[in-house]
């Protein structure tokens, strides 16, 4: 009897043990009804186990044969190891759902991951293969996010991404998905997608709630982000051409600081039309078939031409007029760049040096692509063609792009001092959409900041872009730096910049890149009068030491 009792108890309390592992189970944050009644169940079976053990409980005995048998002990030790019995196959199920959960979600996060959202992706097509449908695939990249982790910490980081992911989860449309592929990659799954303008604004939501500022440990975080979008059936019918196209137009967000771009076949080196397109290219630089057009750089103290920026033209046969985005991009993908950059300057001096001869002093400015930083040839083809040239190195000026700069600083930095040992004039363009700080750049033998255009175009109306504007140009004085402003469309923000106190101007206002001829044309009869502004003394805001950034958001939030 004591026995069956002593049997029956131990049965219950494993299986009330069983019960609590359940209901506490890790994998399952909801409340769960079936577990909970398990619990109670076991528990009241474990107290009348306990109870009869002890002799208080509700014993039961059945006479038989003149014998007493303990009915109730009985009846509990099967009611428990039922529930054993019941519990543990719940307790295995278990088990393997926190598995499952475990292999399809990201354990920092708590959202899908890349295996769960391909197989998401791959049933989303084949409904949309079967109704006509269309969806889109967005891959969203954090700006700074490497900064972050390196100055704060990964700890920093972590709470970030999981910050993000909350905010971003409540954003998210009925039919969309967010899922983390790791580091700081998200990517998002929109059925059902009425238009390409429809991923557009959504992408813009996504974009605006990253702006909002983060609060990590005390800290206030501002993040930007990339976002690129492939959309099915038009750019890709399986998950990984589509992953890849949204891959290819974030970067080229990334580029442009533009936020959010669509795949287009001509971003892509591996497309058909970039594979025909790299053939071309190589044939129109050997052939001398790009062009160059100059446009005017004018000194706004006192209206008159400085220097003229080189802007390459490409008439690719049979398809017309190609964008130098895109083929300056292209070429920089496909290993063009060296010889195109070398034939710009090549061009570019020899017009330079004839200039020079008609007694024209025009400080030569060529664009030199971020890669051509890394490259062993580019310092001495730059000293053989001045010296081909006659041309002096002091009149001639390159243009660094500022992110190209910050991709790798160090190595930047010794080509950047090879160049101004030249005596060449190092200006760091479209300044203002990355993050470097003023004074980094002073260590960097600069001598000029071009403001980037996106800043300059609405400066008359926007009281934000006129203060970066302002500041930047005060800042830049203060460091020694000469400023240029590109971008100038109106007489208004000549003025405006004059009172300001920038050092030059270029733009539509002073004059379009133009081919040589028409640029000398353009010396002789066509350059339009630049007032000469009495400029307002500049008010001294931050010391010279101070490192100033402006936000790439900023960029993109105008754009
Ligand atoms: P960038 O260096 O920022 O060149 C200035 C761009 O702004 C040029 O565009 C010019 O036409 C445009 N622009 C000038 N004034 C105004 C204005 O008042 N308003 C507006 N809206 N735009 C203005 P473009 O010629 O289309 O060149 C685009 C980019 O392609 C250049 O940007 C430069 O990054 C690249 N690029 C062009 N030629 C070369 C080259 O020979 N080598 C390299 N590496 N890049 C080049
Ligand atoms: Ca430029
Ligand atoms: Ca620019």
């Amino acid at each position: 009897m004591f026995e069956v009792s002593l049997l029956s108890t131990a049965i219950s309390v494993y299986a009330l043990g069983v019960a609590v592992l359940l209901f506490f189970r890790p994998s399952e944050q909801r409340f769960s009804p079936v577990a909970f009644a398990g619990l109670l169940a076991t528990l009241f079976v474990c107290a009348l186990a306990v109870g009869n053990l002890m002799g208080v409980g509700p014993v039961l005995h059945v006479e038989y044969k003149g014998e007493s048998y303990a009915f109730a002990n009985i009846l509990i030790t099967i009611l428990a190891m039922l529930a054993v019995l019941f519990l543990e196959r719940a307790r295995r199920e278990d088990v393997l759902q926190a598995l499952k959960y475990q292999a399809t979600h990201d354990p920092l996060t708590d959202l899908p991951n890349r295996a769960n959202f391909v197989r998401t992706l791959e049933t989303a097509l084949a409904d949309a293969e079967d109704t006509n449908g269309s969806l889109a695939v967005l891959l969203l990249d954090l700006d700074r996010f490497k900064e972050i982790n390196d100055t704060l910490g990964h700890p920093v980081g972590d709470r970030l991404l999981q910050e993000l992911a909350a905010r971003l989860t409540k954003r998210m449309p009925r039919h969309a998905m967010l899922a983390r592929f790791g580091g700081d990659e998200f990517v998002l799954l929109m059925t059902d997608v009425p238009s390409a303008s429809a991923v557009q604004s959504f992408a813009r939501s996504v974009l605006e709630e990253l702006w909002q500022p983060f609060w990590v440990d005390e800290v206030i975080l501002d993040v930007g982000g990339s976002i690129g979008a492939a959309l099915y059936p038009e750019h890709g019918t399986t998950p990984d051409e589509l992953l890849r196209h949204a891959d290819i137009a974030m970067y080229k967000a990334k580029r442009h600081h533009s936020g959010f771009e669509v795949y287009s076949s001509a971003d892509d080196p591996h497309s058909l039309r970039s594979l025909t397109l790299t053939g071309d290219l190589r044939r129109a630089i050997d052939a001398n078939e790009l062009e160059l057009v100059y446009q005017p750089k004018v000194n706004l103290r006192n209206g008159t031409v400085t220097g003229a920026e080189v802007l390459a033209r490409w008439k690719r046969a049979g398809h017309g007029q190609v964008s130098p985005d895109e083929f300056v991009t292209h070429a920089e993908q496909c290993g063009l760049i060296f010889p195109m950059t070398k034939w710009v300057l090549d061009t570019a001096l020899r017009q330079g040096a004839e200039w020079r001869r008609a007694g024209h002093d025009i400080e030569i400015a060529v664009n030199l692509s971020a890669r051509l930083l890394h490259h062993a040839a580019i310092v001495p083809t730059i000293i053989s063609l001045l010296g081909k040239w006659s041309y002096p190195a002091n009149r001639l000026a390159l243009e660094i792009t500022e992110n190209a700069i910050l991709i790798d600083p160090v190595r930047a930095m010794g080509v950047v001092a090879q160049l101004a040992d030249l005596g060449v004039k190092l200006s760091i363009d479209d300044f203002g959409t990355g993050y470097s700080s003023l004074a980094y750049l002073k260590n960097l033998a600069v001598h000029e900041l071009k403001i980037d255009k996106s800043f300059v175009l609405g400066m008359v109306e926007n009281g934000c872009d006129r203060t970066i504007v302002n500041s930047v140009v005060s800042l830049a004085h203060d460091l020694g730096l000469s400023v240029v402003a590109e971008g100038i469309e109106t007489l208004q923000t000549l003025k405006m910049l004059a009172e300001f106190g920038c050092d030059v101007g270029q733009g539509f206002y002073c004059g379009r890149p133009m081919l040589a001829s028409a640029f000398e044309n353009w010396l002789e009869f066509d350059m339009p009068e630049i007032p000469i502004v009495a400029r307002t003394p500049q008010k001294k805001r931050v010391a010279a030491s101070s490192a100033w950034s402006v936000p790439a958001q900023a960029v993109a939030q105008r754009a």
